[in-house]
């Protein structure tokens, strides 16, 4: 998406303004980028119309760049598409809450429970998990242990028993030990058929529940539409959950769910692990598809492992571009230490996503830029000029650290693309920055 993106913008160097002609050749790249992020054709056909008539309608901005003026525009229609705000969980006025999860087989429905179960329980909240999908006992034990390893009960009553019954026992027992939120887990099928929507259905009136969640997985790809769309219409959703965003999709899920539905992506599955459930932010999602990197979430991430006051420095530096050499390796450090390479090597900006196969390579390539950065002087550091003025100082460092010239100049490179990037995100008020020749 982001390579597509970027032939877009290019077409309108040198252009003054932005107009109904000039936008024909850009509007088609932006069109190929979304199909091949397997976002659905209607989607695509009503975002680009959307686009094009509020592009042309936006006249000479002073000092912004035609270009810088389409990202901009694309972004907010990007996240008017993918529903603008953070859409919240519903709690019911008077407790339990009921959350019904729903979904094919294999998406990530019983780990989210569990996910969803462990989130509410930091807010605070009590909950209880219903096993739902009675027809694999594998299945049962499954949310049993994940129910132990987050500390919430689970409601299981075996295989025997149809899944609306165990629904309405689940239901009593949270009620008499006033539980704040239940959970019920359900069985997903390999496609849609009308067994597992009728049986949600049956569930669904037992429950009466406040939030009726399709899980989706992201890699889903052109199909997401159809699934949720059907889905909305035979049981009613009231959002959607989208798993495995930490692997290779292409996230055309995600900006097709709102659209088809009228229902927001709440939450997001990051990973496999317990902890791997956060809120759906549009606008974060809207800058990692347009490419410029999610910086917010990487901020927020950096946090979780650096002191405050250091994540606060980054941040300004990244909204400044001073982002120097210091910088990157602190970076670089906190994510090896965060051991979660997958998901945070998607959000650094110009580093692009990785898949989950090349997280063991590119932590390699982490510990390459260590060791060169290691050997750089104080003042190289914080001017990363030097190096790319210097063959001489990229000569030393490349001898010092063991690796070779070229891929001292990679480096310097990277930063200045991560520099570039940035503050393209950062301004469309600012002219963007340019990559220094090395020489
Ligand atoms: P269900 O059939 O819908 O209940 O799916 P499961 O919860 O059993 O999950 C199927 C597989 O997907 C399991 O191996 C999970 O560990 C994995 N999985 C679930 N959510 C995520 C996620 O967000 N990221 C990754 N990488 N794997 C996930
Ligand atoms: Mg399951």
């Amino acid at each position: 998406l982001t390579s597509g993106l970027e032939a877009a913008w290019s077409k309108l160097k040198g252009e003054e303004v932005l107009t109904k002609e000039n936008i024909v050749e850009p509007m088609r790249d932006i069109r190929r980028a979304l199909l091949e992020a397997d976002v659905s054709l209607p989607v695509v056909r009503r975002f680009v119309q959307s686009v094009s008539e509020d592009a042309v309608g936006t006249g000479v901005v002073r000092g912004v760049r035609p270009d810088q003026q389409l990202v901009k525009v694309v972004g907010d229609e990007l996240v008017k598409l993918m529903g603008g705000e953070v859409s919240e969980l519903v709690f019911a006025k008077s407790a339990p809450t009921v959350i019904l999860l729903a979904g094919l087989q294999g998406v990530g429905k019983t780990t989210v429970s569990a996910k969803l179960a462990l989130y509410l329980k930091k807010l605070g909240k009590s909950c209880m998990l219903i096993a739902g999908d009675v027809y694999r006992p594998a299945a049962i034990d499954q949310l049993v242990m994940l129910g132990e390893q987050v500390g919430v009960p689970v409601y299981a009553a075996g295989t025997g028993i149809k899944p609306a019954e165990i629904a309405r026992q689940g239901l009593a027992e949270a009620k008499k030990n006033n539980v704040d939120v239940v959970i019920m887990d359900t069985a997903g099928r390999l496609q849609i058929d009308k067994a597992m929507m009728d049986e949600l259905k049956d569930v669904k009136q037992v429950l009466n529940p406040t939030e009726v969640l399709l899980v989706v997985d992201a890699m889903t790809g052109q199909e997401a539409a159809a699934l949720v769309a059907t889905f909305n219409v035979e049981i009613g959703i009231t959002g959607a959950i989208l798993t495995k965003l930490d692997g290779d999709s292409r996230g055309g899920a995600a900006l097709s769910v709102k659209e088809v539905s009228g229902k927001p992506i709440k939450l997001v599955g990051r990973g496999e692990r317990m902890e791997d459930l956060e809120p759906f932010y549009p606008d974060r999602m809207a800058g990692r598809v347009l490419g410029m990197g999610d910086v917010l979430s990487f901020v927020e991430k950096a946090q979780e492992v650096m002191r405050e006051e250091d994540a606060e420095d980054l941040q300004k530096k990244i909204m400044s571009a001073k982002f120097d050499f210091n910088d990157f390796l602190k970076q670089t450090r906190a994510v090896a230490r965060m051991g979660t390479m997958a998901r945070v090597v998607g959000m650094i900006p110009g580093m692009g996503k990785v898949t989950p196969t090349q997280i063991r390579e590119a932590e390699k390539s982490l510990q390459i830029m260590e060791a060169m950065i290691e050997v750089m002087t104080p003042e190289e550091r914080e001017k990363p000029e030097l190096l790319a003025e210097s063959s001489e100082r990229r000569k030393r460092v490349a001898q010092e650290s063991g690796k070779t010239e070229q891929q001292v100049s990679q480096l310097v490179a990277q930063l200045f693309q991560m520099r570039v990037r940035m503050k393209n995100l950062m301004g469309v008020m600012e002219g963007g920055g340019s990559l220094p020749a090395l020489n």
